[in-house]
């Protein structure tokens, strides 16, 4: 596409945008004087859509009403509430509805899931991440390790960028399984890197793995509703993620996971058990021998706040109704013409970590700049500009096609070339 450096272009775009509509169903924060923040952190915190309130408001005036009842008696009633969010979720991610289930917060899935498809042995035990993985999953990582007797200077192998690049490679992966394969029991890596933005190939992830016989889990925390990762013909074994970043469902909300349908029926895997992985049919009968779930179900243990899952379905509802094909389509867009600004700013300080590549990314740019400090930071959020900025010198920004509009991008690099 041929983009323009003027703001005229950026107002037409928004013109032409079939989901610039979308903007109005989320508040959007403002200054003391009315003016919306340009909101850049999505990836962080997504925004509130404005049915949210009407969705747990329904919750609470029928936990008012019912009591107890309601989980037969609600509108919607509690008892299956979860399964009112998994199609919409399902079709988020790529996968089938046997797949998906939303429970717990993110790392404690993670756990639980480690917990299944993590058994190593004597001779398979090491676990590969990216060297820079979310400080969470390394932690649940190496605290895996330790548990299984393994001390974590041994058993987790680090996927790094080569010397003096941000980025991974997956040649360098292959090269990691090709010498130490034997040894290793399961991969365990961020689908889009929180810090690069870099979006992975799954499906080769997951054939390299597999050549070796080890496990592929994906934390798709920065990639669901940002990217489409198709996990169940990806392959990959398990996959987790939570649902406040893009998937604007509240500060803390639920994770929701991914267990591929080849494991679906395996009741041998070890897992923990609670009474909501328990079979449905029989749980209130409550002195039958545990009877797991098939499929993701399988992984529960309790049953889950409503509450939070309500917010989660009024966010699933408006990804329901765009659709993941559009809300990238528009993406792309965004982010290229984002990405067009800041390399028409005149100076050598900047530099785009991020890949060029619209299909190695999501919506996320990382920006770095050179000879910046955290002040840099904090003038940006003096112009109501939201970033988050990692040290030493990036500023991460996401752009999010369901809010953010082209205007935004403008003014936000305007204001950076001026601050620069
Ligand atoms: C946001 C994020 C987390 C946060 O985990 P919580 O358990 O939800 O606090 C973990 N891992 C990754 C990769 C993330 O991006």
């Amino acid at each position: 596409m041929n983009y323009q450096n003027v703001i005229e272009f950026a107002k037409q775009l928004d013109k032409e945008d079939s989901l610039s509509y979308l903007r109005n169903e989320y508040h959007i924060p403002k200054d003391e004087n009315g003016n919306d923040w340009l909101y850049f952190t999505g990836n962080s915190l997504g925004l509130q859509p404005k049915q949210t309130q009407i969705y747990i408001q329904q919750e609470l005036n029928d936990w008012a009403k019912y009591g107890v009842e309601g989980h037969f008696e609600a509108k919607n009633p509690w008892m299956p509430y979860h399964e009112f969010l998994t199609d919409k979720m399902a079709n988020i991610v790529g996968a089938k509805p046997l797949e998906v289930v939303v429970m717990n917060t993110l790392t404690t899935n993670l756990h639980l899931l480690m917990v299944s498809f993590y058994q190593p042995t004597q001779k398979k035990f090491k676990i590969v991440i990216e060297s820079d993985a979310f400080p969470s999953d390394r932690y649940a990582v190496q605290s895996q390790l330790k548990f299984h007797g393994i001390d974590p200077e041994e058993g987790l192998v680090e996927w790094k960028p080569r010397e003096g690049e941000e980025l991974l490679n997956i040649t360098d992966l292959e090269e990691i399984l090709d010498s130490q394969g034997d040894e290793i029991a399961l991969l365990l890596i961020g689908g889009v890197n929180y810090y690069t933005g870099q979006y992975l190939d799954l499906k080769k992830i997951a054939e390299l793995g597999h050549d070796k016989n080890c496990i592929v889990g994906i934390d798709l925390a920065h990639g669901a509703g940002n990217i489409q990762p198709n996990l169940h013909d990806s392959g990959v074994d398990f996959a987790a993620w939570c649902t406040y970043k893009y998937l604007n469902s509240g500060p803390g909300s639920l994770s929701a996971l991914f267990v591929h349908e080849k494991h679906a029926h395996n009741r041998d895997l070890p897992r923990f058990a609670g009474w909501w992985n328990h079979n449905k049919e029989t749980r209130f009968n409550m002195r039958q021998p545990f009877d797991v779930m098939p499929g993701a179900e399988g992984w529960q243990l309790s049953n889950p706040p409503i509450l939070s899952m309500a917010a989660i379905r009024s966010s699933l509802d408006i990804f329901d109704k765009v659709g993941m094909n559009a809300l990238r389509e528009k993406s792309e867009r965004l982010t290229g013409y984002f990405e067009y600004l800041i390399n028409e700013i005149d100076t050598d300080r900047i530099k785009i970590i991020t890949p060029s590549n619209p299909k190695e990314r999501g919506c996320q740019l990382s920006i770095q700049v050179k000879k910046a400090d955290k002040t840099l930071h904090q003038k940006l959020t003096e112009n109501n500009i939201i970033t988050d900025w990692r040290e030493p010198d990036v500023i991460r920004c996401a752009p999010v096609p369901m809010y953010n509009s082209f205007e935004d991008v403008y003014r936000m690099v305007s204001i950076l070339k001026t601050l620069l």
